[in-house]
């Protein structure tokens, strides 16, 4: 029995070539309007579907395909004789391959067209060809992407056949192809008709989410991703070197830039490792602040991701380029700087960012949802802003506020330990807050004497001060608000730790 194709594609490029080769391993093509013309006009043999049917595209257009001698030529069960028998009695022909490529709505939506445009752009018969036909996979192959004709020419070409996995893969993607399509017309028509829906959750998301970068995988090499950004907003950095940017690494490069901003006002580094830092540090000059922020866990910051605040200059990129770093930020790079990392280290990545950002909401996936907050900053605290409980140590303040911003850029809970203008321990992402104090000043050890201790929430009980106290802790920041402050409270000054209370709670889960 002859195969037969129905070709009705609105994006031309292949399908000349696509029906030669069909044609030339004995297949039959059958096409709408514009795509035999198309063929024809190359030299193809082809049929069309007004001939298929014995009715004309009518409405201008809006019916082509729509007719049940073409839907039956898809949909029937071919092992089911009372299927067979209808195509026998109505003189309908089998189909057994459909290639479409819908009319462009997508497109059409962003060019900014008219409401009449945009209606004219609903592809009505080549989405049913599209359902019926992955519908009826077990039969049919359906191909909706010009990317996919090699593909299936090949498998033709050797196996005589599509196999029925690729039929398979073809439908799904024909599916999804669907259900996008019909949700960039609800997004799009309910735009251009100003009704929204009626349950409207309080944060508005953007309709059309603009992919800004591909990735090559997301978390995992397992799992598909991309960039994307707010409608008109361009990414907020330029990569000036290095290997491509990946998801991870988009993720580290998040915690660099909020780190930076955090430090924006001081000459500033901080060094992340898996979103979250390992190192933060301020100095007289770049270099120096990049060596004392490295200084607090060196042994993480291999392969981790550096944050500076200023523009890069050789010195600091000769310290950069003695360790294996994956990417370093800052908003400029002097030319000399730039050259001795690129010819010292060629992968590392090295992001000029302008200070802005792609979002202002913060989203999340939670299991079958989206979590949306604003992404706004806790203020900076400041001596007037909070309230001292014992006798205040105005000489520590920025080494506290160091240990506030520290604190605030790791994962909750968080106990950052500062000494001279750096962390010297980092407790983060620990389900109590003891153990983040332990953490935090065992691995501050001896420095941990005379330094400041920040913490991202209030200390539940008194006994975080108690374990600060007996590594030599010489003040505390924490926001305060827990139902046992006026415990803590009395604890500090039992044990003479002043603690500043900065009201502002900054858990990062
Ligand atoms: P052609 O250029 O071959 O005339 O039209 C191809 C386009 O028409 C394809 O994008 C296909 O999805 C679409 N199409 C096929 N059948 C119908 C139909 O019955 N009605 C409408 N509106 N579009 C169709």
């Amino acid at each position: 029995m002859t195969k037969r194709a129905l070709i009705s594609v609105y994006d031309k490029t292949g399908v000349v070539e696509l029906a030669q080769k069909l044609s030339q391993m004995g297949w039959e093509i059958v096409s709408s309007s514009g795509t035999a013309k198309t063929l024809a006009s190359n030299g193809v043999a082809v049929v069309e579907v007004a001939d298929l049917t014995g009715y004309p595209h009518i409405l201008g257009g809006r019916v082509k395909t729509l007719h049940p001698s073409v839907a039956g030529g898809i949909l029937a069960r071919r092992e089911l004789p009372s299927d067979m028998e209808d195509l026998e009695k109505h003189k309908i022909q089998a189909i057994d391959m459909v290639v479409c490529t819908l009319y462009p709505f997508e497109e059409t939506v962003r060019s900014g067209a008219s409401l009449d445009d945009l209606i004219e752009k609903i592809d009505i018969g080549g989405v049913t060809l599209l359902r019926a036909s992955a519908k009826n996979y077990r039969h049919v192959t359906v191909i909706t992407d010009v990317e996919d004709y090699g593909a299936v020419l090949e498998e033709l070409a050797s196996d005589g056949d599509v196999s029925l996995e690729t039929r398979q893969a073809l439908a799904l993607k024909a599916f999804a192809l669907t259900s996008r399509y019909d949700g960039t017309i609800h997004s799009g028509l309910s735009s251009e008709l100003g009704i929204s829906e009626e349950k409207e959750p309080p944060i508005r998301m953007p309709l059309n989410l603009e992919q800004a970068q591909p990735l090559r995988y997301g978390e995992n090499p397992h799992q598909a991703a991309g960039v994307y950004s707010l409608p008109l907003s361009d990414l907020p950095w330029e990569q000036l070197a290095g290997k491509p940017l990946s998801y991870n690494n988009l993720l580290d490069l998040d915690g660099a830039m909020r780190g930076m901003a955090l430090m924006q006002q001081e000459t500033g580094a901080v060094v992340l490792k898996h979103t979250t830092p390992c190192g933060m540090a301020q100095g007289s000059s770049l270099s120096a602040a990049y060596k004392k922020a490295l200084e607090c866990d060196p042994l993480s910051a291999y392969g981790g991701v550096i944050g500076l605040t200023r523009t890069v200059d050789l010195e600091t990129a000769q310290e950069i380029g003695s360790h294996f770093t994956e990417i370093v930020t800052a908003p400029d790079f002097q030319a000399e700087a730039l050259e001795h990392l690129r010819e010292k280290r060629p992968s590392l990545r090295m992001i000029k960012w302008n200070g802005g950002r792609l979002s202002p909401w913060q989203i999340t996936s939670t299991w079958g949802g989206i979590l949306i907050q604003e992404d706004k900053p806790a203020p900076l605290p400041t001596e007037g802003s909070g309230e001292w409980i014992g006798q205040p140590r105005p000489d520590l303040w920025d080494d506290l506020v160091l240990a506030w911003k520290a604190a605030y850029l790791s994962k909750s809970n968080a106990i950052a330990v500062v000494k001279d203008g750096a962390t010297v321990g980092i407790g983060m992402g620990f389900c109590s807050r003891l153990f983040a104090v332990d953490f935090g000043t065992a691995q501050a050890g001896e420095k941990a004497k005379g330094a400041v201790m920040a913490s991202d929430a209030f200390f539940p009980f008194s006994d975080g001060l108690e374990r600060a106290a007996q590594a030599g802790i010489a003040a505390v920041i924490q926001p305060g608000g827990s139902v046992k402050d006026d415990e803590v409270k009395t604890k500090a000054l039992e044990l003479g730790i002043p603690m500043f209370l900065s009201h502002w709670r900054t858990f990062r889960h």
